[in-house]
């Protein structure tokens, strides 16, 4: 190894040590398909994210279509929150964490803090007291919406426009409502872009976005526009920049094209306001027959995976391409983890 290539190995391995937080990642609803397995999180996750010094992630409670139609949501939600708790008890290396003296309690024991977020509020019904129940168990951010209507909101679709014009149901601004007095960290990810500004002109807080990407480089609703990413700048908030849809084309879906994500973001609001939200998609999808991936094609969109920032283990990548990029250590730092613990601080 050349003296400069062994340089820059330490530069990486020292910008992660204090550990990457991802605010996007589709594990309950993993553990709960393999409820009754061994330990999943630790067979089959833990390696990749103690590869990539995964420090905090949020694992996003959703719920699939099959299980709406079936009328199982409430129990499927409440299943998925039982697995998490289930399996990270039975390892030394996680802890389920509701605040953010537990998160840094949990790093400082070298655990990986796991954090309870929601995609879709689908499991409240349309009962807003559930969402003092799901505090209660622990879930610290939530997004309203994923890609389909509900009885809070509407998601933004897969094409440049075409969602519905509406914003927030009575009910969506009682769940925006009891989650800024709750404590509930509120997640603009995926919402219609109705709903974005009507959750942004009830709040006051810091507003999120998960897992996105900017519309400069994938212009569909489920993305952010310059508009929306200045509007959450002007907020305080914070980003985070989504693996999987970088691009509509398969070619130019490459870490560099991920950077530039990153990048405009900065340019638009400042280094301050940018974090990571990976959505590593890619170990569910290669569950999934033919046709499920044919549906999913057709109903939203097909996934182009980044080949070298597929999951988690990936992560030294990320941090190689920044530094490649120009971006200084105080910069990068506050990509991988600075900018999301900031929020942490001041909601959790
Ligand atoms: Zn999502």
């Amino acid at each position: 190894m050349a003296v400069s290539e062994k340089s820059i190995d330490e530069r990486i391995t020292r910008l992660q040590s204090p550990g990457l937080v991802d605010l996007h990642f589709d594990l309950p609803m993993d553990l709960f398909e393999k409820r009754g397995g061994p330990n999943v999180l630790m067979t089959e996750f833990l390696p990749e994210l103690e590869a990539g010094n995964i420090g905090v992630l949020a694992a996003a409670i959703f719920i699939e279509d099959r299980y709406l139609a079936a009328d199982r949501t409430l129990s499927v939600a409440l299943g998925q929150i039982a697995r998490v708790y289930a399996e990270a008890e039975q390892s030394a290396r996680f802890a389920v964490c509701k605040s953010y003296r537990e998160i840094l309690q949990a790093r400082q024991t070298g655990k990986i803090a796991l954090l309870l977020t929601m995609e879709g509020v689908e499991p409240l019904g349309s009962d807003v007291d559930l969402l003092r129940v799901f505090y209660e168990l622990g879930v610290r951010v939530i997004g309203l919406t994923h890609a389909r209507p509900n009885a809070a909101a509407s998601g933004g679709v897969f094409a440049p426009q075409g969602s519905p014009r509406d914003g927030l149901s009575a009910f969506g601004r009682e769940v925006v409502s009891g989650c800024e007095a709750l404590g509930i960290i509120l997640d603009l990810a995926h919402i219609n872009p109705a709903g974005f500004r009507d959750v942004l002109s009830m709040t006051t807080k810091p507003v999120i976005v998960s897992h996105t990407n900017a519309r400069r480089y994938y212009d569909i609703e489920r993305n952010i526009s310059d508009e929306q990413i200045r509007m959450v700048g002007q907020r305080g908030g914070v980003i985070g920049v989504n693996s999987v849809l970088v691009s509509p084309q398969k070619e130019q879906s490459t870490l560099d094209r991920y950077v530039d994500h990153i990048q405009h973001i900065v340019d638009l609001i400042g280094i301050e306001a940018v974090g990571i939200g990976f959505d590593f998609f890619e170990f569910i999808y290669r569950q999934w027959t033919e046709d499920a991936r044919r549906e999913l094609a057709a109903k939203l969109t097909e996934p182009h995976f980044i080949p070298d920032l597929r999951n988690h283990s990936h992560a030294r990548n990320l941090t190689r391409k920044l530094i490649e990029r120009g971006f200084s250590d105080e910069q990068i730092e506050k990509i991988l983890f600075g900018n999301w613990m900031r929020i942490f601080k001041e909601l959790l």
